[in-house]
């Protein structure tokens, strides 16, 4: 394994607001550094907003809901989404680079799956909103009854940095196509695509005013959740942040959806086709150096397979190549920040304290050059063990044997979280009588991360608030007012 210089296929952006139509700097005068996690270098700076910014960006979202954008007939809007995606996979190549340059993900992940999925945000919804009917019509003796759907208004999008552009669209391309005007927050660690995204929108045909971007930090996030002109905040990000909009938003009672943080359990019964079992795994673990809020981070295995599984998991796990994200054969890159690898490093001490074992891993890479983890899979650690327990964020997972169907279920449910699972068995019978006991809001059975956009997607418990996809999307990006009309 080796580590190479980050091959400059783009030119790194500094990265500026978008304020009605514009790139504007911040009033402070202030920016922060955009740091490459793949080599320390520093790709650009990016201006620091806060309440100003913030401010003037719902301003002119304000303006524009009043605008051309809130008339405008579907059709036309439509026209306009289905351009965004396509200027998006127009510019895949240097999206993607971007998105690599920022995250440290493997150039190959940005292309085939961040960028080329952030298009088909925007071409289904383009599709969504004129294929879908508007609310029921009921007519009864003495009146017609109907309802319109309406936009909520402006909407603050918020997003963390493990899929940037990707989750940016996702609640970006609902929010367009219900007719709702945005202020849209990146993470301070990966700003840049977002700032493309924005020219890309006013390039589509979007008004000015509809699509407002503001970087900065967390208080930036927060000037946006507690501004009292803002209608509804769409936020993915960790939950003890979730928490904090939750109360920054009750004063004016804003409108809140929110996908949250994950401890995804991955059960596997001895009647799984194994080769399959271990070739998904293996994605479902490492795959973006384990920083997917789906992954399967906690793997139980029934004890009559459990060493074979290992052996054969951790065996494939070893050949997977850590290093330069732009290399092709990589299929680790560098955790997206030092912040991040910290606290990643730390939950490898937390387990040989615990008294873990490390199967393969527990040690950091190219100190030097950047922010690399060893993929990491660890066994002999009770339930109780805060690496089983707590969200680790990297490529990191705990293997678990279990005895009974009664026992396993019990340990996958005894969490806060409640986002996914993944189960693994060929009896038809025990997977439909076990999906349904488990408490996540997404259960794949012999797969994971298959999405289809019209399902809900979304976690219960401490995972998330609502659903996004499809209709579920549009529930929550409009409102709805219904019209008893007297015959
Ligand atoms: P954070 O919660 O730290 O940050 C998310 C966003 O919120 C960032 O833009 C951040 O700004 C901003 N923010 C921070 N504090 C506040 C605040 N007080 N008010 C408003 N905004 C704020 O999450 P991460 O970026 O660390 O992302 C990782 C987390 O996201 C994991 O827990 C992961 O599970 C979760 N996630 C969930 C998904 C799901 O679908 N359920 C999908 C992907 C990730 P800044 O970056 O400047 O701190």
């Amino acid at each position: 394994m080796q580590v190479t210089r980050t091959t400059p296929v783009v030119k790194p952006i500094d990265c500026e607001h978008y304020i009605n139509g514009k790139y504007v700097q911040s009033n402070s005068g202030e920016t922060f550094e955009n740091i490459n996690p793949a080599t320390k270098e520093v790709l650009g700076r990016v201006q620091l907003g806060g309440k100003v910014e913030v401010d003037q960006a719902v301003k002119a979202a304000r303006k524009a809901l009043k605008g051309e954008w809130g008339t405008m007939p579907a059709k036309k809007r439509s026209q306009i989404l289905r351009k965004i995606g396509d200027l998006i996979l127009e510019r895949l190549p240097e999206l993607a680079a971007l998105e690599t340059l920022d995250t440290g993900k493997p150039l190959w992940l940005s292309k085939s799956v961040d960028i080329d999925r952030a298009a088909n945000n925007f071409h289904f919804f383009a599709d969504y909103m004129t294929a879908v009917g508007n609310e029921s019509y009921q007519q009864d003796d003495i009146a017609i009854h109907y309802s319109v759907r309406k936009p909520v208004g402006v909407v603050g999008l918020i997003n963390p940095w493990n899929l940037p552009l990707l989750l940016l669209t996702w609640k970006l391309a609902p929010a367009l196509a219900a007719g709702n005007t945005v202020v849209m927050k990146p993470s301070e660690v990966t700003p840049m695509t977002a700032t493309v995204l924005a020219q890309i929108c006013t390039d589509a045909g979007v008004p000015e005013g509809v699509v407002n971007l503001v970087h900065g930090m967390g208080e930036t996030g927060a000037a946006i959740t507690s501004h009292e002109d803002v209608d509804a905040i769409a936020f993915t990000g960790e939950t003890i942040t979730g928490s904090a909009i939750m109360k920054a938003a009750a004063p004016t009672l804003k409108k809140l959806s929110f996908e949250l943080g994950g401890k995804n359990p991955n059960i596997i019964f001895a009647d799984a086709d194994l080769d399959d079992t271990i070739e998904t795994t293996l994605k479902s673990s490492f795959i973006n150096q384990g920083e997917v809020c789906l992954c399967g981070s906690r793997i139980y295995v029934e004890r009559s397979i459990y060493d074979e599984f290992l052996e054969k998991f951790a065996a494939k796990a070893k050949e997977l190549k850590v290093g330069d994200p732009f290399n092709p054969d990589t299929k680790v890159g560098a955790m997206v920040s030092e912040e991040h690898y910290t606290k990643v490093v730390s939950y490898l001490d937390i387990a040989k304290e615990e008294g873990g074992t490390f199967l393969i891993g527990g040690n950091t890479l190219f100190e030097d050059k950047g922010f690399y983890i060893m993929p990491t899979i660890i066994t002999d650690l009770g339930k109780d063990s805060r690496c089983v327990r707590e969200e680790i964020f990297g490529p990191v997972v705990t293997v678990v044997p279990f005895d009974s169907e009664e026992e396993v279920l019990e340990q996958v449910n005894d969490t806060h979280y409640g986002l996914s699972a993944s189960l693994w068995t060929t009896n038809v019978k025990r997977a439909a009588r076990f999906s349904a006991q488990i408490e996540a809001g997404m259960v794949w059975v012999n797969t994971w991360f298959l999405r289809d956009l019209r399902t809900p997607f979304g976690g219960m418990k401490h995972s998330g608030l609502g659903r996004e996809g499809g209709a579920h999307s549009m529930d929550f990006y409009t409102e709805l007012t219904n019209v008893t009309l007297k015959l």
